[in-house]
């Protein structure tokens, strides 16, 4: 719109001022249109709408502030801008026009220049107002398309996402379970008779199997946390004798190099809630690296518990360039080439480290000099404990005579639990899915089941709703024995009522320590 083709409508019963405006203004290359009545004003500017409203107020029919105020509330022309021109000359009569919607108000006898430049003053705010409203709507499309297609991205993230988790936790149950059959049935071959050539190769299966399943729980670890689905068990430890334990391991492998491993225990505590699977797994990382990556010299390892956990490990090892050092917590990058690597590892351990503390809330550091050794700084704030702790009732009588009912579908795996079981004194059960495991219950009666969560038919977890649901195995204490350990499975089996939750592949002393804990038998 420019000002040539504004369109301007002026209703006014007086000819002459009709036609005075209608002059000038076409002068000035208006399109200008004229009515003599308010009825007829308000048809015109109905059907064929202007760009702004000229109109004088004192009218036969209806007054010109009537007329704006119909015009104000007919969307076809509620947005017009309206100019009064009146000989009433009084403040009321102005604030009367402004508060019936006029823009403006011209009083007679007019000046034509006044007239003028008031007129395209509003003519030019109206296209500046039309142009703002248009970039404002092709904005919001825009908008509106972007948040469309932003949507459409998420959810697709989401399900590629999903997709991963479930692969993960696919690729996690089919792997553990063979697994966990080889590293049971080496365990059992140990007990055998073997010639010396005989028990090498059995040792070596053993090593390679267990180098694979600390690898493959590396992977699981790491996609886990990147996912953020591990779940934490929160619980008060004693750090101390934790740190003790664990430098005792490491000061086994330490000396096998000639390297001396000391530590130090300060702080105004020994209690503090933390997972201690996790911290654990922390600090053999560390004491672990610095043993492999040092060749002379000590490690020291200087723990104290104030309000957080400050721990640091210092080795005078093979140390890192400083402008690596930020290098080594990312996942799969070791410094050394891969053609001429003397130390095995899958460079995932600080990976793994750091993202621990980050999910605990704290942090992993360090402090490096090449062939001046390394400092690794931990530091973790206290937890809040998941859960009090229940006063554990141990079983003080031992496994012998126990009857566990196993539920698992895998035979070789069934073996393995079977003979770890009847070797402990247990007098086992059978069930191959989850409708004998109901059968199988009423049957042999037992003082716990060791349930597999992933079962043909019938899976863990419906069997487990089921027991729970006859109230005299109410309080029977069932174990999942399971390959699943995503948070959000541990949680729903929970939710189910499983009491415990061992992973494959089982470890014969966490089996066996698991099920005299919840079978309160003294
Ligand atoms: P891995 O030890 O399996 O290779 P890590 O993630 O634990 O994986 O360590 C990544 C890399 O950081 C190692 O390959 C090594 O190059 C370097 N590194 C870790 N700890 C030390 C240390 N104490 N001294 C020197 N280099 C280290």
């Amino acid at each position: 719109m420019t000002k040539e083709n504004a369109k301007i409508l002026i209703v006014d019963d007086n000819e002459m001022i009709r036609d005075v405006l209608e002059e000038i203004l076409s002068m000035e290359g208006y399109d200008v249109q004229c009515c003599s009545n308010a009825t007829e004003g308000l048809e015109c500017g109905h059907s064929d709408p202007p760009d702004l409203f000229i109109l004088d107020i004192t009218m036969p029919d209806i007054d010109g502030l009537e007329l704006c105020r119909r015009l104000k509330s007919d969307p076809a022309t509620m947005d017009i801008p309206v100019i009064f021109i009146s000989g009433l000359i009084g403040m009321e009569e102005k604030i009367a026009g402004f508060k019936a919607g006029g823009v403006d108000y011209i009083t007679k006898p007019f000046q034509n220049l006044d007239v003028l430049i008031r007129v395209k003053t509003h003519v030019e705010l109206r296209k500046k107002t039309q142009i703002l409203e248009s970039m404002n709507e092709w904005l919001e499309e825009k908008v509106e398309k972007r948040t469309r297609e932003l949507r459409l991205a998420k959810e697709s993230a989401e399900k590629a996402n999903n997709a991963k988790s479930e692969f993960l936790a696919n690729i996690n149950h089919e792997i553990r379970t063979p697994l966990n059959g080889v590293l049971g049935m080496l365990k059992l071959m140990g007990n055998c008779e073997m010639n010396d050539d005989l028990e090498m190769y059995h040792n070596l299966a053993d090593f390679s199997a267990r180098h694979l399943s600390a690898v493959f729980s590396d992977i699981l670890d790491y996609t886990q946390l990147d996912s953020d689905s591990m779940r934490f068990n929160y619980e008060s430890l004693d750090i101390h004798k934790l740190v003790e334990n664990v430098c005792l391991l490491q000061r086994e492998h330490a000396q096998n190099k000639g390297l001396e491993l000391k530590w130090e225990l300060t702080g105004d505590r020994t209690e503090f809630v933390c997972d201690e699977i996790r911290l654990v797994q922390i600090l053999n990382n560390l004491l672990g690296n610095a043993v492999k990556y040092s060749n002379k010299g000590e490690i020291t390892l200087r723990c104290h518990l104030s309000d957080d956990l400050n721990i640091e490990v210092e080795d005078q090892g093979v140390g890192i360039p400083s402008e690596r050092t930020e290098e080594i917590f990312t996942p799969f990058l070791q410094l050394e080439s891969p053609y001429t690597k003397e130390h095995s590892g899958t460079g995932l351990g600080l990976a793994i480290s750091r993202n621990l503390c980050q999910a605990m809330n704290g942090a992993l550091s360090v402090n490096s000099k090449p062939g001046k050794g390394s400092c690794f700084t931990l530091k973790l704030p206290e937890q809040k404990a998941r859960f009090p702790k229940p006063p554990v009732e141990h079983n003080k009588g031992g496994a012998e005579n126990l009857r566990i009912l196993v539920v698992e579908d895998n035979t070789i795996n069934l073996y393995l639990l079977e003979n770890i079981l009847e070797a402990a004194g247990c007098r086992v059960f059978q069930a191959l899915n989850g409708e004998e495991a109901m059968e199988e219950l009423e049957a042999s009666d037992p003082d716990i089941v060791l349930l597999d969560m992933g079962l043909p038919r019938k899976s863990g977890l419906e069997v487990i709703r089921e027991i729970r649901a006859r109230e005299k195995y109410r309080n029977l204490p069932v174990i999942a024995v399971t390959a699943y350990s995503h948070k959000d499975d541990l949680d729903r089996f929970e939710d189910a009522g499983i009491n415990a939750v061992i992973t494959k592949p089982v470890s014969e002393d966490v089996l066996i320590d698991t099920i005299m804990l919840h079978s309160a038998r003294d």
